[in-house]
């Protein structure tokens, strides 16, 4: 399956008609539990000698197929799916941290990632230090004894800013350290970053992957490219784990040790499962996936072009323009174009961007992105209201400027209702 291209992957990966009825779609097998055959299988799958479902909160054939699909498309040794992207997220760094561990992670990421690291997961005794990744020295230095992944957005929310993967991938290789990166608002169409050199990637799949605004969900997927036990540093995934009996996940599993632990302990003990509905939503969203993103990026080229000759506004941050301080990168990191998710800073300030938002008809004021429909967000007052100021202008959230999530509309018309709202908005 692996040796077809992206547009049949989205289609074909992890969809085998279903073995009971031949169903074509993905049917929504919505079930808590599965009969055993006898004890002793129910004693073989417990005891992960044989593979099969047990119980839903660790695996359903519904999400174990989008799992699959969104490996294939990521190019992973094997995926696991959970209820969110905030999920995801705790699912990616559950395995490798012990109180008193940290992680490093990009200033510029999405504010709800900011306070989920940089406050909530105190909570476990563990931290994150927060450093400009455009400045590499800096996060190398940042990287102690007691670091264990380095995390970062291959584009970032809000600004749109572009990861220099490559570059942080080097550094990561060079400490030893898993690299995770969220690709939600790039996809695997737009950017690979396991070919970058990425550990793991996670997913909002919340987000484009879904594509219409009807799902919450997230998906962790495993490169299966690092040595769990080189370092010594990860015993969870390398060494007998008390939680499971004493199993050694790389041992026994090779390069699905990451998916494994994902479920047999992951999702079995903190229990942050995809529910099959869902799932199947996302199935038949990334169909289009493709098709999607180069409308979305098309539109989103376009909008930026008119923002940026206007008057009214001060800066747009897409790194699709010439003039970006990241369009170089985009070429290098994700050459199909870079998103459909900016920035637009206006003359006037906070009040203008305020007016400006209550002015706009075609575009929705909703807490959310990547959705068919445009929508747009003030996110010093929303998203990242929880951080100060600085921290406010150190993500790309400051309050004189507007986050777009462009969609897939006519852009025609998407710039008339802009164009609308700026006038209003400085009247
Ligand atoms: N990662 C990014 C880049 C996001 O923009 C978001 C949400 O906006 C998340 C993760 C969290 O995803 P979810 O809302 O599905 O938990």
């Amino acid at each position: 399956m692996s040796d077809y291209s992206f547009d049949t992957l989205q289609i074909h990966a992890g969809a085998a008609p279903d073995p009971a009825t031949g169903a074509v779609q993905v049917p929504i097998y919505q079930t808590t539990g599965y009969r055993f055959k006898d004890a002793a299988h129910a004693a073989r799958l417990f005891g992960l000698q044989e593979v099969g479902f047990i119980y839903s909160r660790l695996t359903n054939p519904t999400v174990a197929r989008l799992a699959d699909r969104v490996a294939a498309l990521e190019g992973g040794a094997g995926a696991v799916c959970c209820s969110s992207g905030h999920a995801a997220q705790i699912m990616a760094i559950f395995p490798l941290m012990a109180p008193g561990l940290n992680i490093v992670a990009s200033s510029r990421l999405y504010g709800g990632t900011m306070t989920q690291f940089g406050s909530t997961i105190k909570r476990f005794g563990w931290s994150c230090k927060f450093v400009d990744f455009d400045d590499l020295a800096a996060l190398e230095a940042a990287v102690d004894e007691n670091t264990r992944a380095i995390f970062c957005e291959s584009i970032s929310n809000p600004a749109g800013y572009i990861t220099d993967i490559p570059a942080v991938a080097k550094i990561a290789q060079k400490v030893g350290l898993p690299l995770i990166v969220d690709n939600t608002l790039a996809t695997p169409w737009l950017c690979r970053p396991i070919e970058l050199g990425a550990t793991l990637v996670v997913h909002s799949l919340t987000k484009y992957m879904t594509g219409n605004g009807t799902v919450t969900g997230g998906a962790v997927i495993d490169s299966g490219n690092f040595d769990w036990a080189a370092s010594g540093k990860f015993p969870s995934l390398a060494a007998p784990e008390p939680a499971y009996h004493g199993l050694n996940f790389q041992e026994t599993f090779g390069k699905l040790a990451f998916t494994f632990h994902g479920i047999a302990i992951g999702l079995r003990d903190l229990g942050m499962t995809m529910n099959p509905q869902g799932a199947h939503y996302t199935l038949m969203g990334i169909e289009t996936l493709s098709l999607r993103m180069q409308k979305h990026v098309a539109n989103a080229q376009a909008v930026a072009e008119f923002l940026e000759k206007d008057p009214r506004v001060d800066y747009v941050t897409y790194g699709g323009l010439a003039a970006s301080p990241w369009h170089e990168r985009m070429t290098r990191v994700c050459p199909k174009g870079a998103g459909a998710l900016y920035t637009v800073a206006l003359k006037g300030g906070y009040g203008t961007c305020v007016k400006f938002v209550d002015a706009l008809k075609l575009f929705a004021n909703v807490a959310n992105l990547g959705d068919a429909r445009s929508l747009v967000s003030h996110s010093a007052s929303t998203t990242h209201s929880q951080l100060t100021e600085e921290q406010q202008i150190a993500a790309g959230a400051a309050p004189n400027v507007v986050r777009l999530s462009i969609g897939i509309e006519d852009a025609k018309d998407l710039i008339a209702d802009l164009d609308q709202a700026l006038t209003a908005a400085t009247a």
